[in-house]
Formats: structure tokens, C-alpha cells, sequence
């Protein structure tokens, strides 16, 4: 069972409306008979291929503006949005955004850790090619006698 029942279609909600690239008039915002949203230039006309083509579904609209009216879009607003997200998470459950923040602050920490068994790791690395660099120079030299060092790494 749905518990929220929606009266929008729409995942977007309501777009900066520009002007029809051929016609300059507004577009208008309007819906199928399937019920998707989309923005056309009041010209357009399906039935009607002599009229003018500019459509653009919800999605492709949106990539539309973002791309040629970016400065339409307000970024304001969808960080309005995101606030508000988390305003009714912290309602749900305040404590579930502290344990995340602080799994994310632990996940740091491992980062770092994890940063510096590299660096370890990478010494190591250096110092075995140079350990082995030294037992060819010996062998090179017609020491035949088994290399001091016996390191194995399991
Ligand atoms: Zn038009």
C-alpha cells in the first residue's frame, strides 16, 4: 500500500520556462495523454508535423537548460530542496545522521591508515629491490656465499 499519494506527476516539478528558439514565444508546460510532462513552444503541434517541432520531455528540458539557459536554473533551489531533505531525515531519526557522520569521519581515519600501510608498503617494496640489487651486485662480484639476509615474506 502507498502511505503518500502525490498529486504531481512530475520527479521535477515546475522548469524555468524559455522562449521557443524558433518562434520566440514562451513555452508551455502541458501533459500527454500518458501523463509525461512536457514543455513545448504553443506553436507545436503533434498532429500537425507543419508546426513547429519544439518539444522537449521533462528530463530532456531540464538537460536543455542546463546547457543553454544555465543561468535559468537556480542552484539555490535545489540546495533548498536538499535542506530540506534533511530536515525531515533528522526528524525521522536525528541520531541516524550522527552515526553517519561519524562512520564517515571513522571512514576517514581508515583512509589515512590505509594511506600509510601504502607509503609502508611501497618502502618495503623499495627496500627489497634494493636488498636484491645488493645480493646481484655480490653475486656479480663472485661472492657465492649465501646472501646474509634471509628475508621471506609469507
Ligand atoms: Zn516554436
Amino acid at each position: 500500500m502507498k502511505s503518500t499519494a502525490s498529486s504531481r506527476s512530475t520527479q521535477i516539478g515546475d522548469l524555468p520556462r524559455i522562449e521557443c528558439p524558433r518562434c520566440h514565444i514562451k513555452v508551455i508546460r502541458t501533459k500527454s495523454r500518458k501523463d509525461d510532462v512536457y514543455y513545448k513552444c504553443p506553436n507545436h503541434f503533434t498532429t500537425n508535423k507543419s508546426t513547429c517541432p519544439y518539444y522537449w520531455y521533462e528530463q530532456p528540458y531540464l538537460e536543455y537548460l542546463r546547457s543553454n539557459h544555465p543561468e535559468l536554473l537556480n542552484p539555490a533551489s535545489a540546495a533548498e530542496v536538499e535542506s530540506a531533505a534533511e530536515i525531515v531525515a533528522e526528524e525521522v531519526n536525528g541520531n541516524l545522521n550522527l552515526q553517519i557522520y561519524q562512520l564517515k569521519l571513522e571512514l576517514n581515519e581508515m583512509k589515512g591508515k590505509l594511506g600509510e600501510v601504502m607509503l609502508e608498503i611501497q618502502e618495503t617494496k623499495k627496500e627489497m629491490k634494493e636488498t636484491k640489487n645488493e645480493i646481484k651486485e655480490e653475486i656479480a662480484k663472485g661472492n657465492k656465499a649465501a646472501p646474509v639476509f634471509s628475508c621471506q615474506i609469507s
